[in-house]
């Protein structure tokens, strides 16, 4: 039998992932993965393009603790992701319950990692006192694994496209600006993509893999087909991010630093967080508030948040407030000692979002051979080294039924207010 050809739209961890499961599955199989950047790029729009990310299973939700000690093993051990993974470790300064119920995780589990929960007082003097001054407000424990750590991203996702594109993926940089759909009995069917430069490309599957840009290619393919929307189920959110030099005496701090997670100061919104990075002498830095951009969409006239219309989704022009969002970080982590003074390179990255911070890995209800595999949720990275097995599992109807539900197209959705990471602000109000 053969296989059946398809389209993946979007190279980011979903996209990439997908491609190289694919084809080692069907390694004849025609498949297309299309980018509006070429995947060598030195900058890119996808949230996955990054200088570093944490990659951990230290998760409240014990799905995605099984979930990142699966794609651990094989940033350790896999040679496609191994030489851009760093075993630093994490802090977590915490003031929520998070350690009591990672630590219960992981003895469910029954697995063996090195994990300890610390007293403040211990926690200021490890790594030689780096944290002494961090703002502890609230804690009674930190958590420390010395089993996490972080990825060189860029390298890594660059890395997994070579190596499916090594396998005979196709690799098209193309911006799509809609799907194709034909009439088959009683339903739609989308059968390939439409690009900027007018061509068509066909399929029998199409995957989104789309990230932030879901949402708007979704409106902008049927403006009149609300089905086709994705409706409540996801929101284009961002954060802002930004990169601070250490000078020559601080570099030796980069030997033994792990990836420093505060809930503190929690007035402004979520957690901020720091990752070394070695390569240039740095660090990299997080800022608290997740916003959104609330546009009208030019055919329907209704308000879709969405990233900025920019072909680079305007991602270095970042407002003051959100540069000083970031500037929060340091602060907050190392207190007056202020190891790193000026921030530089702010970014805005864009995510796909979900009122359960679940992903989609689903096909798409309303219409045949679409699959929606994308909302990292601003924790997806991580996944990398295992999310195209369970694309392909979805695609071929194999999804364990309990991720089959809950990274379902069509799931029961919690009330946002309960999601921390849900956008309270827009970017035109931070912009002023
Ligand atoms: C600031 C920040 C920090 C984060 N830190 C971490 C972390 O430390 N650890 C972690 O595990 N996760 C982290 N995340 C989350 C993680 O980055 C995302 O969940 C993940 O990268 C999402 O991957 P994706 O493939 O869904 O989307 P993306 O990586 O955004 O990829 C989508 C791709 O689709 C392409 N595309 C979209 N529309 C079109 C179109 N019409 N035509 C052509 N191409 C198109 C884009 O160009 C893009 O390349 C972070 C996220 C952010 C924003």
């Amino acid at each position: 039998m053969t296989s059946p050809s398809y389209i993946i739209v979007g190279s980011g961890v979903f996209g990439a992932s997908t491609s190289l499961s694919l084809i080692r599955k069907y390694p004849s199989a025609s498949i297309i993965l299309i980018d509006r950047d070429a995947f060598y790029a030195p900058f890119r729009v996808a949230a996955s393009w990054d200088w570093n990310k944490a990659v951990r299973a230290d998760y409240r939700d014990i799905l995605y603790t099984k979930l990142g000690l699966e794609a651990q093993l094989l940033w350790r051990t896999d040679p496609v992701w191994q030489p851009f993974y760093h075993q630093s470790g994490v802090m977590w300064i915490s003031s929520t319950a998070f350690t009591e119920q990672v630590l219960k995780n992981f003895a469910e589990l029954g697995v063996e990692v090195d994990i300890r929960a610390y007293s403040v007082e211990e926690a200021r003097a490890l790594y030689g006192g780096l944290f002494e001054d961090a703002d502890y407000t609230g804690v009674k424990q930190v958590l420390v694994n010395r089993t996490s750590g972080w990825a060189e991203a860029k390298e890594a996702l660059q890395n997994t496209i070579k190596t499916a594109v090594g396998l005979g993926v196709k690799y098209v940089t193309a911006e799509v600006t809609a799907l194709e759909f034909e009439d088959s009995p009683g339903r739609k069917r989308c059968h390939g993509v439409k690009t900027a430069i007018g061509e068509s490309i066909g399929a029998d599957r199409v995957i989104l893999c789309t990230g932030a840009f879901t949402p708007k290619l979704l409106v902008d393919s049927a403006p009149e087909w609300t089905d086709l929307h994705v409706g409540d189920r996801i929101i284009a959110a961002a954060v802002t991010e930004a990169i601070a030099p250490l000078t020559a005496e601080q570099y030796h701090i980069l030997d033994t630093m792990p990836v420093a997670i505060n809930d503190n100061p929690t007035e402004y919104g979520e957690n901020l967080g720091c990752l070394p990075l070695p390569k240039i002498n740095a660090l990299k830095y997080w800022g608290q508030i997740i916003f959104r951009n609330t546009l009208e969409h030019h055919i329907t006239r209704k308000p879709l948040s969405m990233p900025p219309l920019k072909s680079d989704y305007a991602q270095w022009d970042v407002p003051l407030a959100l540069k000083d969002d970031v500037r929060r970080g340091p602060e907050s982590m190392f207190g007056r000692k202020k190891v790193n003074q000026e921030l530089e390179k702010f970014r805005i990255c864009w995510e796909a979002l979900t009122p359960s911070q679940d992903f989609i890995v689903s096909p798409h209800s309303a219409c045949d051979g679409l699959y929606v595999a994308t909302c990292g949720s601003f924790h997806g990275f991580k996944f990398l080294p295992v999310l195209g097995k369970y694309v392909v599992e979805m695609l071929c109807g194999e999804l364990e039924p309990k991720l089959r539900e809950r990274w379902a197209w069509d799931r029961e959705l919690p009330p946002t207010k309960v999601n921390s990471k849900w956008p309270k602000r827009d970017l035109i109000a931070l912009s002023e």
